[in-house]
């Protein structure tokens, strides 16, 4: 089955909302604040109206960044601290409490500020991510270049990037090819060129 057939719905938000910003191609959905509300809003997350402001937004593409270096955590790569650091920062500005119903329980914002009800529900997402144990699974591409977000749906656990076929082969290619030019090196002493057809994901 594909990654969309298996991803859970609180998973898939995470993703798809890391996945606003594309590094591979500097392709950047958040341009405006309104940008970032239609994105909420269309997700039923923020009504159609709400109001945001530049600085909601840059906090937004801050605990964005942040949730990208997390992800890249769980693909088996180290979290840079100071991402996780300016995530921090933005959280501890973001009231949140627990709200509970008879439908169950939520993380909701304890101020009626746009920005904080949009970053809750994003924080509901990872509790409910963590409850269904599909938290572990979300995971950014190891390769340096894409960082795109997926769902790691396979049995152990183990895929470190967004597709075996595109960023997988690069990797491997790439370090089969560094093994070999070193050893061309020591043999030659010569600088070695970049590889060939290794563009794609
Ligand atoms: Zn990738």
């Amino acid at each position: 089955m594909s990654e969309e057939q298996v991803i859970p719905p609180a998973a898939r938000l995470l993703r798809d909302f890391v996945n606003t910003y594309e590094p591979q191609v500097d392709e950047e959905s958040l341009t405006a604040p309104d940008r970032l509300r239609d994105w909420f809003a269309e997700r039923g997350l923020l009504p159609p109206d709400a109001r945001l402001r530049s600085a909601d937004l840059a906090a937004a593409v801050t605990v964005r960044e942040g949730l990208r270096a997390v992800l890249l955590g769980h693909a088996g790569h180290p979290a840079e601290p100071a991402a996780l650091r300016r995530l921090d920062g933005v959280l501890a500005g973001v009231p949140v409490r627990m709200a509970f119903t008879v439908d169950g329980h939520r993380l909701v914002a304890a101020r009626d500020r746009a920005l904080d009800h949009a970053l809750a529900a994003l924080l509901d997402a990872v509790r409910q991510c963590g409850e269904e144990q599909s938290w572990a699974r979300l995971k950014a591409c190891a390769r340096d270049t894409c960082r795109w977000a997926y769902y790691d749906a396979s049995r152990n656990q183990a895929r470190r990037w967004c597709s075996m076929a595109g960023c997988g082969n690069y990797v491997k290619m790439r370090r089969a090819y560094a093994a070999r030019a070193g050893r061309e090196r020591k043999a030659a002493g010569g600088t070695p060129a970049e590889p060939k057809g290794a563009a794609g994901r």
